[in-house]
């Protein structure tokens, strides 16, 4: 199991105020330990790093974690360093209340630390989105949107919508599909709002608490815990450079179980599964009864040619294909669909209604018009062509500016280079040291259960120009890293 470590972020006492230093530290600590930022066990950064990043004195440092020590807030070991011990913090809180010690006592586990850190970094001005897994914003097809939303103005109502979501949507969606190869019918659609939402209902619908869920290491999957939270357990399957080790999965296990996979410019390793694996993969599945989860939010960005999804070779329904409108036309749009066998969409439906009764029919009428009139499949051949020269230049300024610290393999499709630096150093410092440089970072760490060197590089996000400004910036971190 990889430390939790407490990261910095770019906090430093206000020398105008009339509060001391060392006890505007303690309250910093205090309140990300109360608020749960900092859980239990984590260790915190070294003396030296904390003093540089407060700008303060060592000696500051040690007063603050002397009095931090005395009420049991941490502990030092020589050794191993201070750790985030105990609970007893809140006693010296004078705003202890009811939901001081309750508020995480619900089945969702919290969000790992270093996906709190960039969810609510990713929004401070002036900084530079590294990892950000959206499209540029500039990219956003502005005119399309004015004619769809002209559309909108003659709504006559907006009421809730049947269990499925809207069928003339589910109807566009198959006539969609049927393009890539999926024949499905409008009773085989679920639209959810996103794909992260049909994830969430096939954990609390379709699986048992003992069940287990096998899935790419690395995988976007295990940045999530919407799987362990239901109770199933993950467990990860290594990958080559044509997907799925998929020989791996036991071919016999008590359990109930299924496969989860991104087939399609995967995230994060870029890795498209060849069509010879996806087809191996299918009959292992087959074989064993074994349903798979195909998440082809990637599947619109290839750059060269469509992959044929591992639905459209299913005879035998075991396959759930979950659709994104994310990463191709709005992640704000909030719109995803499943398509699975007729009893398997009625359940999560039937789950979903009971949940939020349907996504936002607004989105859903928006991207209906979107996939009519054809301007959706326009928008994705130009977002297709644009993330193709962004990754070629983004590959040219990595080599460049980088060099022999970094490798990495070139994707042949949707947002991220999987990079491992090269020399040893700590993920969780390199992240520190580039967010104070006002780069933000996707450690790899993020996306196994083990320790990577590895970061996620997006292209998508930043333009041309901000990519090369970060990338040079992140190389001024590793060095000065490497000088340390
Ligand atoms: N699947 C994959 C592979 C993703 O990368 C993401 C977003 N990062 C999602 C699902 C979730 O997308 P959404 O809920 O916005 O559709």
């Amino acid at each position: 199991m990889k430390e939790q470590r407490v990261i910095l972020t770019d906090w430093r006492p206000d020398r105008s105020s009339h509060l001391p230093v060392y006890q505007q530290i303690i309250q910093y600590i205090s309140e990300n330990i109360r608020t749960g930022i900092w859980g239990l066990g984590y260790l915190l950064p070294t003396q030296r790093d904390m003093a540089a990043s407060f700008q303060v004195n060592r000696s500051t440092i040690r007063t603050v974690m002397e009095e931090l020590a005395s009420y049991g807030i941490v502990e030092s070991n020589q050794k191993a360093g201070t750790r985030i011990v105990g609970n007893t913090w809140s006693l010296m809180l004078s705003s202890k209340n009811y939901w001081t010690d309750t508020v995480t006592e619900g089945s969702f586990h919290s969000n790992q630390l270093m996906i709190q850190t960039i969810n609510r970094m990713e929004f401070e001005e002036g900084i530079l989105r590294l990892g950000t897994g959206e499209p540029d914003p500039s990219l956003f097809p502005k005119e399309m949107w004015g004619k769809a939303i002209t559309k909108l103005q003659r709504l006559d109502s907006l009421g809730y919508l049947e269990p499925l979501g809207m069928l003339a949507l589910r109807c566009a969606i198959a006539d969609y599909a049927v393009q890539k190869g999926i024949h499905c019918t409008p009773q085989q659609i679920l639209i959810t709002s996103g794909s992260l939402q049909a994830l969430q209902l096939i954990s609390v619908s379709l699986l048992g608490k003992d069940s287990v869920v096998y899935t790419e290491e690395p995988s976007y999957l295990n940045s999530l815990n919407v799987i362990q939270s239901a109770g199933i357990s993950l467990t990860s399957i290594s990958m080559d450079p044509e997907g799925i080790l998929f020989h791996k999965i036991p071919a016999v296990e008590k359990r109930s179980r299924i496969l989860y996979t991104i087939p399609a410019n995967q995230n994060p390793t870029g890795i498209t599964m060849s069509k010879a694996r996806r087809k191996q993969l299918y009959e292992y599945c087959a074989l064993h009864q074994i349903p798979i989860i195909e998440d082809g939010a990637y599947e619109e960005l290839y750059y060269e040619s469509q992959p044929l999804p591992i639905k459209a070779m299913d005879h035998s329904d075991l396959v759930l294909s979950l659709g994104t409108a994310s990463k191709t036309l709005s992640p704000g749009l909030r719109i995803g669909w499943v398509i699975a066998q007729e009893a398997v969409v009625a359940r999560l439906g039937d789950v979903k209604m009971q949940m939020d009764y349907g996504a936002s029919s607004v989105s859903q009428l928006i991207f209906l018009e979107f996939l009519q009139s054809g301007m959706y499949q326009e928008h994705c051949s130009f977002l297709r062509k644009e993330m193709c020269e962004r990754r070629d230049h983004a590959v040219i300024t990595m080599r460049n500016v980088l060099g022999d610290l970094v490798e990495f393999d070139i994707p042949g499709g949707g947002f991220y280079l999987w990079v491992r630096v090269k020399a040893a150093i700590p993920m969780d410092k390199l992240f520190e040291e580039a967010l104070k440089a006002g780069v933000l970072l996707n450690p790899g760490d993020i996306y196994t259960k083990d320790s990577t060197r590895r970061l996620r590089i997006s292209y998508a996000y930043l333009k041309k120009e901000e990519f090369t400004k970060a990338v040079k910036m992140l190389g001024k971190c590793i060095d000065s890293l490497l000088r340390k």
